[in-house]
């Protein structure tokens, strides 16, 4: 039905579409699947590889040798580049978000075991990330190679095809399980996920919405965003799409203190789950939208997810995002 561009099979897929058996969830009577994006890998664990499986695919049909990306400290997004390119032999360039911390830990110490080069940039010269990348593009140039540079999360009009892909096998999961769940839920940060959810559902006509959880931003910054990068992917690749149609939901009030930092409560949750089911979350993304859908389906037709049965969470990985919070578990 798609003509999908150039994609390389990094992920394990597809991954396990599973019932929570044990947890509940106060007046909410329905079932909650998961989708184990988490599964994708161990060391490429999470979304991002998804949608590295189009980028890196496009990076090596322009002969490049190197990949430039960025992100916070710890990013999921630069440590899957990271992986990727020790694996596939392509030279790996982060530009981080912050101060070089005295001990590398999580994300960032798998950055550097996979042989990355990293740039640390101050918060207060973020902005000038893109500038930065281009003279280290230029600079790989003048040494004879060929870098990529892949933006923040890989939400990118590219990118974004690992979610339109990834909503075709989320419809066999679907089909396979008999159900028909009227909500789809992530944790949204670059909207890339997002992004190709929508995307996806539209172009299969699902009437299943997909609802975010914002860990960063505000819900207009995702509209816009979305907006504009899938009116990228329909001028690169031609396709006949009406992205003012998509219903974009963005659930704000979850993202507590800030990007990276989050309420006792999202730390409870994910203790909780994990006794009751094994399920890991995490602090940066996946705790906060679990948090928000539970609360949200607890507050029943008062809240902003009414009338779900069959509710799908997209467990998009940041495991290794949980040990530099460790001391916020001590409470537990
Ligand atoms: C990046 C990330 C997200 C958000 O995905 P985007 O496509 O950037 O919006 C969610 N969960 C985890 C664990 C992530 O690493």
């Amino acid at each position: 039905m798609i003509d999908y561009p150039a994609r390389i099979g990094l992920a394990s897929l597809p991954t396990p579409f599973k019932k929570l058996e044990k947890y509940v969830v106060p007046n909410f009577d329905g079932n909650i699947w998961i989708k184990h994006d988490e599964l994708t890998g161990t060391e490429v664990s999470g979304n991002k590889v998804r949608k590295l499986e189009f980028s890196i695919a496009h990076a090596l049909e322009e002969n490049c040798n190197t990949l430039i990306t960025c992100g916070g400290i710890q990013s999921n997004h630069c440590r899957a580049t990271a992986v990727l390119g020790a694996k596939l032999g392509l030279k790996v360039h982060l530009i981080l978000r912050g101060q070089k911390p005295e001990f590398l830990q999580g994300n960032l110490l798998l950055d550097h075991l996979a042989g990355a080069q990293i740039t640390y940039l101050s918060t207060n010269d973020w902005g000038s990330h893109t500038a930065v990348a281009e003279s280290l593009r230029e600079k790989y140039a003048v040494e004879g190679g060929k870098a990529h540079f892949i933006p923040t999360g890989a939400s990118d009009e590219i990118g974004i095809w690992g979610y339109i892909a990834a909503w075709e096998e989320l419809s066999r999961n679907f089909e396979e399980n008999d159900v028909d769940p009227e909500y789809v839920v992530i944790a949204t940060g670059s909207g890339g996920t997002q992004a190709g959810l929508l995307v996806g559902a539209q172009i299969y006509r699902s009437i299943t919405k997909v609802v975010a959880f914002n860990v960063c931003d505000d819900a207009s910054y995702f509209r816009d965003k979305i907006r504009a990068d899938v009116s990228l992917w329909k001028q690169r690749y031609n396709v006949e799409f009406d992205e003012t149609d998509l219903n974009i939901l963005t659930l704000e009030g979850y993202m507590g203190p800030a990007y990276g930092e989050a309420e006792d409560i999202v730390f409870k949750t994910i203790a909780n789950l994990a006794k009751v089911e094994g399920v890991f979350l995490d602090p940066v993304y996946t705790g906060k939208a679990f948090h928000g859908m539970v609360s949200e389906l607890s507050l029943g037709d008062r809240g902003r997810l009414q009338g779900a049965k069959d509710i799908v969470f997209i467990h998009t990985g940041g495991l290794f995002g949980v040990f530099p919070q460790h001391k916020n578990f001590q409470f537990v």
